[in-house]
């Protein structure tokens, strides 16, 4: 039998999205509609932040971010190695410099210890900000990692880009949602395919500041304003100004559709993110397979299902032969040639590269069947035990 591939994520469309993109397309806005602040309302209350500014993809939120927090030539902002390269590419945009910190071997997020020794180690004033990752959908401890930075002037930004809906239980015992901005200044979510809520292209960026917010808005739309707030001059009413260095960085109309369609079964697409996730955790129970660790505090999202297996390369081949086609997140961040010519190197993050050696993400998304998943396991298995 020849078996249907099956991705390591992917979109679940329904008709109901279909329809809701059509409608659009029948409307008098593609871009610059309503859809948009309907889109960034729901998406604020859904994530439990004050505003929500959505832009052309995640990479544009991150950029915007950087660029919203004014980090000048030369500033450096830490992140983590394991992640997409966009949460520090984000960085260099903007003039900054990157500093990558090691991360934990459990959680495979960044290692708080070894940022706050980083930030110990340093003088005042040298790190202007930190973009912890909720890698795999694992919130990071946002109120551990702010008792640290506040203590040095240090923004944060949240990638929470796997992880909406995901959350974690504070010191305090509060529930914080990942993005939130309780312990942050600002979050940034991608809406591509294989992310909890797919728009094609599409990302957002949540804050709780008043002032970033408005920084975010201009600079979205090139940093053209018709607000008489902002003008140095008014001609009339079709005067608009200049008044910073801003982009294209807008979503469409066509997309905040979808989002908002997609949105309505972010909760439902969780749920069933969880149940695949508690079920490969059972079946790889006893075998030599480390799976994600679960901590009590908190509610993984799982964007993705990682497991560590000595014979990665093997079992990636043996996979994909049985049209499984698995992934690696990610190949570290400061070992692509790009950032090894700034002098970063093998070595140099030792627990994120073992990681690397031994990581797989296995096909995780709400449309995967029992059928597949079961099909995936007994391959997995079959490898494992073979
Ligand atoms: C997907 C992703 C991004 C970038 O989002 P795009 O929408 O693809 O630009 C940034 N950071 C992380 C952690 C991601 O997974």
């Amino acid at each position: 039998m020849v078996q249907k591939p099956i991705p390591y994520g992917r979109q679940s469309i329904t008709q109901e999205d279909i329809d809701e993109v059509v409608k659009v397309l029948q409307s008098d806005f593609l871009t610059q509609g309503p859809k948009i602040p309907e889109f960034e309302s729901l998406f604020s209350d859904y994530i439990g932040a004050k505003y929500s500014v959505a832009v052309a993809n995640g990479t544009a939120a991150l950029h915007l971010a950087a660029l919203a927090l004014n980090l000048n030539k030369g500033d450096k902002v830490i992140t983590t190695p394991i992640t997409f390269a966009a949460s520090a590419n984000c960085v260099l945009y903007a003039g900054g410099e990157v500093d990558f910190v090691d991360i934990d071997p459990e959680s495979y997020l960044i290692d708080l210890n070894q940022v706050e020794d980083k930030l110990k180690k340093s003088k005042p004033g040298t790190y202007k900000c930190i973009i912890p990752v909720d890698f795999a959908g694992y919130p990071v401890r946002l109120d551990k990692l702010k008792e640290l930075t506040d203590k040095y002037n240090c923004k944060i930004i949240e990638d929470a880009c796997h992880a909406p809906g995901g959350y974690f239980i504070d010191s305090k015992g509060v529930k914080q949602n990942c993005g939130n901005n309780n312990y942050s200044d600002m979050a940034i979510f991608s809406f591509h395919p294989v992310k909890h809520i797919a728009t094609g292209e599409g990302g957002m960026i949540t804050t709780n500041d008043e002032q970033i917010y408005k920084k975010l808005t201009l600079l979205r739309t090139h940093g053209i304003t018709k607000d008489t707030g902002l003008l140095n001059e008014n001609h009339g009413g079709w005067y608009y100004e200049m008044v910073d260095l801003g982009f294209n960085y807008r979503l469409t109309e066509i997309q905040a559709a979808l989002g908002v369609s997609q949105l309505k079964k972010a909760e439902k697409g969780l749920k069933r993110r969880t149940e695949i996730a508690l079920e490969y955790s059972q079946s790889f129970k006893n075998s030599h397979i480390t799976t994600p660790k679960v901590d009590e505090n908190l509610l993984h999202a799982y964007h993705l299902y990682v497991v560590l297996v000595e014979k990665r390369a093997e079992l990636y081949n043996f996979l994909a032969k049985n049209s499984i086609f698995s992934q690696v997140h990610y190949v570290p961040v400061h070992l692509h040639p790009y950032y090894q010519k700034m002098g970063w190197k093998k070595g140099d993050l030792p627990i994120a590269e073992n990681y690397y050696n031994q990581c797989l993400s296995l096909p995780m998304y709400p449309a995967l069947s029992n059928e597949q998943q079961e099909f995936v396991i007994e391959k997995v298995k079959e490898f494992v035990n073979g």
